[in-house]
């Protein structure tokens, strides 16, 4: 799923006081001369261009290579001229006659599954459309792009999309331009919009450069893609949340589990002896109300507040067989089992050693041990 996902490289222009645009119809010109021309060519070092479907309507871009050279060296490399242009819709609400869709050749829109079909019947030939389920999911975009081929990927807006990627943790290089005045208006549209970014005060990023273009400067930031995005953290208290309702035990712990679907839709939770049987764990109550079959699963992640059991007396079947038989690729757990009812658990090296991915929070690990203080 992600070894093979784009490299991705967020670029924008904004003002000193961070809009990239302001509100009036005509388009707002941030970047210098000499920047337009670094963006050409990171376009024409890119295999694909992104944009959200508002700075599609909104300012209506060719997103094509100008340089006549850098045309000619991607085609001398054996790539198309063009680099693939694509476009990210909520609403599906694309116009067919806006010059984006008339120029170059290759391009890709990605809207929820419920307004893909018709998207695709307006766009026809114009486009392909791919669904990324019930939300637009920018960790499905990636995928997608990946088995088309796509290695690097350009983002190059709105606020709405920076956004979606950044708090998504899936950003590795932003190039931020600042041009040397003021907009300021507030109604205007911002480099980004209100959320959970991962690069926070405790979490800065990495200043790879700074240039001088023109009257315009470049920062450059590397961006350390996080195991663990905001969302995985409210996720797994979530499953905290779920432990609490465990018929208390002094012979076992409680622990609560959760499977949400790539695109954030919860498939499934559970917790230890639920509904009445003793035996049962928070893991394996939460799988059993999915069909093995499930088409979300290799895509899930499953949140688990304990390091899933690897061997166990009361059933023949240890929770980490059974999430390696589920297809699930990701876990997220807040703590290791510790070696009071079995003397080593190996959940994690198994899951790790089929190729899983295995992730621990230890910020959460204190709230989870909290729910089975009575058996510390
Ligand atoms: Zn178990």
């Amino acid at each position: 799923m992600t070894d093979t996902r784009p490299y991705v490289l967020l670029s924008a222009a904004m003002s000193v006081d961070g809009r990239i645009d302001d509100t009036s119809p005509e388009r707002l010109l941030l970047s210098s001369p000499e920047d337009f021309d670094r963006v050409d060519g990171l376009r024409a070092d890119s295999d694909a261009i992104l944009i959200g479907a508002g700075t599609l309507r909104g300012d209506d871009p060719r997103l094509l290579v100008n340089s006549p050279d850098r045309r000619a060296g991607r085609s001398a490399g054996g790539r198309p001229e063009q680099p693939l242009r694509v476009v990210l819709t909520g609403s599906g609400d694309l116009d067919p006659d806006q010059r984006f869709w008339h120029h170059g050749v290759a391009r890709v829109a990605y809207a929820p599954d419920a307004v893909a079909p018709a998207l695709a019947a307006r766009l026809g030939p114009l486009a392909d459309v791919v669904g990324t389920g019930a939300r637009l999911n920018p960790g499905a975009v990636l995928d997608d792009l990946g088995a088309r081929g796509v290695r690097r990927l350009m983002v190059e807006g709105g606020g709405a999309v920076h956004t979606l990627f950044l708090t998504a943790g899936l950003v590795d290089e932003i190039q931020l331009a600042v041009a040397p005045f003021f907009v300021g208006d507030a109604a205007a549209p911002g480099f980004v919009r209100p959320g959970l970014f991962p690069q926070d005060a405790a979490h800065r990023m990495t200043l790879a450069g700074t240039r001088a273009l023109g009257d315009t400067a470049l920062l450059r930031y590397l961006v350390d893609r996080p195991p663990l995005t905001p969302a995985d953290r409210r996720l797994l208290a979530e499953a905290i949340a779920e432990s609490r309702l465990c018929p208390p035990s002094d012979t076992a712990y409680s622990v609560g589990a959760l499977i949400i679907a790539e695109d954030g839709t919860e498939l499934a939770r559970g917790h230890s002896r639920e509904g009445g049987d003793p035996k049962v764990h928070a893991e394996e109550a939460a799988l059993a109300k999915l069909s093995p079959d499930d088409p979300r699963l290799p895509g899930a992640t499953l949140y688990t507040t304990l390091e899933p059991c690897s061997t166990r007396a009361s059933r023949p079947t240890p929770c980490a067989q059974l999430v390696l038989a589920s297809g699930i690729r990701r876990i997220v757990l807040a703590w290791r089992e510790p070696a009071r009812f079995v003397a080593d658990c190996q959940g994690v090296e198994l899951l790790q050693q089929s190729g899983r991915t295995v992730l621990e929070c230890p910020e959460l690990a204190p709230e989870a041990r909290a729910v089975n203080a009575h058996l510390a």
